[in-house]
């Protein structure tokens, strides 16, 4: 019947065919991409927002795909985690991260920090901070030039062992931001409870904050919080000049976004390492 016909139109829709046929092969492509070496890293530039200098970069994973081209994270990342393959690609992305930081330092660039994504299933792992140990050593760069980002997830399971991780990480020298903070679930009990020294504010906090009065409250009061325990902020997804004048004026430490520069390849990323500044 007509009707019939009208739904599988949509359930076959060609867009829809497409979508599905890209994860299809994603998922199966991943095993291979990290030997074929396909992935890259991007650096987003995280700026003092008084100063406008450079404070140093977010690593940002993406992936070369011979069919698809410049694949986002938002489509391979939550695959590399089912597979746990984000397990190899995390070490692998920690080991290029000290190479290009030993590279920039042998030209005596300047810089405070890197910071990298790092997934549950890698902070799961037993040997995790060996690894992270043997990565460093092997390449000869100082932890205090990384950072690690972590997301509040990461505690819902294993509490104990994870805590116990991010405290061996601290102490080694790695600091630790929370990342996506005001998008969970009981966000303020893990600001207490997770050894970060860092906060990261999520982009969907400021988003409409000049439109509505309860949101500009909501983020004012979530960054004071914040620096009523002493933890440093860093606001993400700064797109308007309007913006960056009401983080001016709550005295955060960092923040990144589109307003500045988009996540930059290699070369892009080392010219403003050069300027050490946003112009
Ligand atoms: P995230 O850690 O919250 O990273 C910030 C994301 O926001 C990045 O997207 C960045 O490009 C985007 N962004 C930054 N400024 C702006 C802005 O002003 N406007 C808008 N609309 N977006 C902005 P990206 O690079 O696509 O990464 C998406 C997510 O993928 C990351 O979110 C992170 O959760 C994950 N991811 C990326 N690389 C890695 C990785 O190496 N390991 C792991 N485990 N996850 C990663
Ligand atoms: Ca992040
Ligand atoms: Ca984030
Ligand atoms: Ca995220």
């Amino acid at each position: 019947s007509k009707i019939e016909g009208k739904n599988q139109f949509q359930i076959y829709s060609p867009d829809m065919n497409l979508n599905s046929f890209k994860m299809f092969t994603l998922k199966n492509d991943l095993k291979k991409a990290l030997v074929k070496e396909e992935f890259l890293i991007y650096f987003q530039p995280r700026i003092n927002p008084l100063t406008f200098e450079l404070t140093g970069a977010e690593a940002l994973m993406r992936w070369n795909h011979r069919k698809w081209g410049i694949v986002s994270p938002i489509d391979f990342i939550s695959l590399a985690e089912e597979s746990g393959l984000i397990v190899k690609m995390g070490e692998w992305l920690l080991r290029e991260v000290c190479r290009q930081i030993k590279g920039w330092l042998e030209q005596s660039i300047n810089f405070e920090k890197i910071s990298i994504n790092i997934s549950s299933l890698q902070l799961f792992q037993s040997d995790f901070v060996q690894t992270v140990s043997t990565i460093l050593n092997e390449e000869g760069v100082d932890s205090s030039y990384l950072e690690f980002e972590i997301t509040e997830s990461v505690i819902i399971d294993r509490e104990e062992h994870v805590l116990k991780t991010l405290k061996e990480l601290k102490s080694m020298g790695i600091a630790l931001a929370l990342d996506d903070f005001g998008t969970g679930y009981s966000s303020l009990n893990y600001l207490r409870k997770l050894p970060c020294d860092t906060i990261k504010i999520d982009k969907s906090l400021i988003n409409d904050i000049l439109s509505n009065n309860e949101t500009y409250d909501i983020f004012e009061a979530t960054i004071r919080l914040c620096h009523k325990l002493n933890k440093s902020v860093v606001v993400e997804g700064i797109e308007t000049y309007e913006q960056l004048s009401i983080i001016q004026k709550l005295d955060c430490k960092e923040f990144q976004g589109y307003l500045c520069s988009k996540p930059l390849k290699q070369e892009k990323f080392l010219e403003f390492l050069h300027l050490g500044k946003w112009t």
